[in-house]
């Protein structure tokens, strides 16, 4: 090898790896939970209110809804359900019966893509099309929850353009089949302000199911109260 085939394989090489940085920074950012490069996201809220907001993302399923809706309702509790709009199709008389409840619904988009990377349009369809069968059940939160917590570039925009409020979390379902570890872990990372994901809609989700209650019982036992994302926000500092 010469000194200049050296020097172009160098540059070759510091190239590739400038990319697989960009690349691998546009990815973090992608999935970052307080952060988005073209518009706002909200992960908590700044407030010294005693409030935590609850959010369950997907469906509406029967075994989700049959199964939280009860719980919530014993406790006194309210929470924002973020719904796919396929689901909502599929089964409107659960969107109408969470709405009936009190409780909050949001847009989880219509197909449950990863929404990074796509044309303008696909976002403006996944999110209008949602957003016109939640309107027609009566919801009108302007909240939107990102499936699989991904946007990037054109998902911020989109949301602005829709009027809608981009909404992560700070707390996440724990990674354990223990519902009693599940709703300790959750219980732990909880403080004012807090936006807790879980997941309760599909067969693979009993144990969230299962920790409901105590997670609710944790919550109360360490003075916070669990309501809407709507209702928390209105609480920000
Ligand atoms: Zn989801």
């Amino acid at each position: 090898m010469t000194a200049g085939t050296r020097r172009w394989a160098l540059a070759g090489l510091l190239a590739a790896a400038a990319l697989a940085a960009v690349g691998l920074g546009l990815w973090q950012v992608s999935r970052a939970r307080c952060f988005a490069l073209t518009g706002p996201v909200v992960c908590r809220v700044e407030t010294s209110a005693p409030l935590v907001a609850l959010t369950f993302d997907d469906g509406p399923t029967p075994t989700g809804v049959e199964a939280v809706l009860p719980v919530l309702e014993a406790k006194g509790a309210r929470a924002t359900f973020f719904l796919i709009g396929e689901d909502v199709a599929k089964h409107p008389e659960l969107a109408a019966r969470l709405l009936a409840a009190g409780q909050e619904v949001g847009d989880h988009s219509y197909t449950h893509r990863r929404m990074v990377g796509r044309p303008s349009a696909f976002y403006d369809r996944e999110i209008g099309d949602t957003e016109a069968l939640l309107r027609k059940a009566g919801a009108a939160s302007g909240l939107f929850r990102p499936p699989y917590g991904k946007k990037l570039f054109g998902l911020p925009l989109a949301a602005r353009r829709h009027g809608l409020k981009i909404v992560m979390w700070d707390v996440e379902d724990p990674a354990t089949s223990d519902p009693k570890a599940f709703a300790g872990q959750v219980v732990a990372q909880a403080r004012p302000g807090s936006i807790i994901l879980v997941h309760a809609m599909y067969a693979s989700n009993a144990t969230a199911r299962a920790a409901l209650p105590m997670i609710l019982d944790g919550l109360d036992a360490k003075g916070l109260r669990a309501v809407s994302v709507g209702e928390l926000l209105a609480q920000a500092r």
